[in-house]
């Protein structure tokens, strides 16, 4: 058996630790005859398991007792549409920052609900910067500020949590989640989709200030209102108990690294590694301003394209995988997620340096 180190920007690496415990655990968990997959999720063993991701995830991230946190389905997509359901209240506008195509998407959908005010937009680069908090033009009369903390596409992350004031601050952190400490006050509510840095896909996590979770718009579907799933503790109706339960590994593998405090350690040096490596070089180029570079998503191009499909291949045969870039960017684009190792960063930039040699 051979782990390759995949790049993918999502569905990503789970750490092996995780995968090896899940695979222990699969045919009979803990003497109970059965997978976890196979288990009512309303029995004692799988809410032991919830229950246990919950309160690991709320210490790893400092979730206090006045947030709720749900273990949902549906994507983050589904949260473009929740968030504004759930939030709107009786107001008729938000502020959305627009910093790139899940911004933009976000958009979209909060379009189809209330008046969306672009409280910054840094369209005009071309998406590789992060608007500075004195650009952010606010409406204190907003129902809430939607910003997305970590461009996945274009690998632009802010530096710095906007001040919103009064108004709650909602944040799309799909693809940064985990990677480092973050103070939760500062946020109304957070959601992420869990392939990125949390678990396999088909879970979402949202964590909700308690004082949020109202009577949504007229005409919510019921799995659509926040209060359904708080009120019940994500139980609604049958939850994606597997995701759940390896979303919990994750959280138990993040707290034996030392928590977000050491992940943040090292994800800050595995993307200075490869941005070195791409700075100190003619053939690579990355173009997001270095103040707002991401930590957990790295596009780079090549100074001639019609070298990518080589250096693809190339990379794939060296076990460097899924290096493709988005398709609205081109070129590549390195993923570096919690659970990328640090030698999959060293083994990147090694390959790239070989690969200048050769080809440059
Ligand atoms: C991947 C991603 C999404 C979409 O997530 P789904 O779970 O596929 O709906 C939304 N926002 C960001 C920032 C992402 O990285």
């Amino acid at each position: 058996m051979s782990r390759a180190f995949n790049f993918s920007a999502g569905p990503a690496m789970l750490p092996d630790e995780v995968l090896e415990r899940a695979r222990a655990e699969m045919l009979d968990y803990r003497g109970t005859g059965m997978s976890v997959m196979e288990m009512s999720h309303r029995g004692s063993t799988f809410m032991e398991i919830a229950a246990r991701a919950e309160a690991d995830l709320r210490e790893l991230m400092g979730i206090g007792e006045d947030y709720a946190v749900l273990f949902l389905q549906g994507g983050a997509t589904s949260q473009f549409a929740m968030v504004p359901l759930n939030l709107l209240g009786d107001k008729a506008t938000a502020d959305y920052i627009n910093t790139g195509q899940w911004s933009k998407k976000a958009i979209a959908e909060g379009r189809r609900y209330c008046e969306v005010r672009v409280a910054a937009s840094t369209e005009a680069s071309g998406f590789t910067t992060c608007p500075g908090p004195e650009a952010l033009d606010l409406n204190p009369q907003a129902a809430y500020v939607h910003y997305t903390p970590n461009e996945t596409i274009g690998g632009v992350e802010f530096p710095y949590v906007p001040e919103t004031g009064e108004v709650p601050l909602v944040a799309d952190m799909s693809s940064t989640i985990l990677s480092r400490p973050v103070d939760v006050s500062r946020f109304g509510l957070i959601y992420a989709g869990a392939q990125k840095n949390i678990g396999p896909a088909g879970l979402t996590l949202v964590v909700v200030r308690r004082d949020l979770i109202r009577e949504p718009r007229a005409g919510t579907p019921t799995m659509f209102a926040y209060r359904t799933h708080a009120d019940a503790g994500s139980m609604y109706n049958t939850p994606p108990t597997y995701a759940w339960y390896l979303a919990g590994l994750v959280f138990q593998w993040l707290k034996a690294q030392g928590g977000l405090e050491a992940m943040a350690e090292i994800n800050r040096r595995k993307a200075e590694k490869l941005y070195a490596a791409i700075d100190g070089s003619d053939f690579y180029h990355n173009p997001v301003d270095p103040a707002c570079r991401s930590w957990m998503n790295v596009p780079f191009t090549l100074a001639d394209p019609g070298l990518d499909a080589t250096f693809l291949r190339e990379a794939e045969a060296a076990g460097l995988k899924t290096l493709k870039g988005h398709r609205s960017v081109g070129g590549m684009r390195a993923s570096l997620y919690n659970a990328m190792p640090e030698a999959g960063v060293d083994a990147l930039v090694a390959f790239m340096a070989d690969f200048e040699r050769r080809h440059g």
